[in-house]
């Protein structure tokens, strides 16, 4: 099964399989698991995935700020 990996720096999304680090093919940051799955991604526009991707990389960098 997929899973689906964000990329923090650029907010970019990759459908991945069971890899133990995955890096952003475009700017080389450590990639993240998101709470999407491989069925939901899918049925995404590129659009919407950009802007999903682009919302869930603002929402870590918040959590990260915070102790
Ligand atoms: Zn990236």
């Amino acid at each position: 099964m997929l899973k689906i990996y964000g990329c923090t720096g650029c907010g970019r999304l990759q459908a991945v399989s069971r890899r133990k680090s995955v890096e952003c093919p475009a700017c080389r940051m450590p990639m993240e698991k998101v709470p999407l799955t491989f069925l939901q991604y899918t049925e995404l526009s590129e659009e919407e995935r950009t802007r999903y991707a682009l919302r869930w990389a603002a929402a870590r960098l918040d959590g990260r700020r915070q102790p």
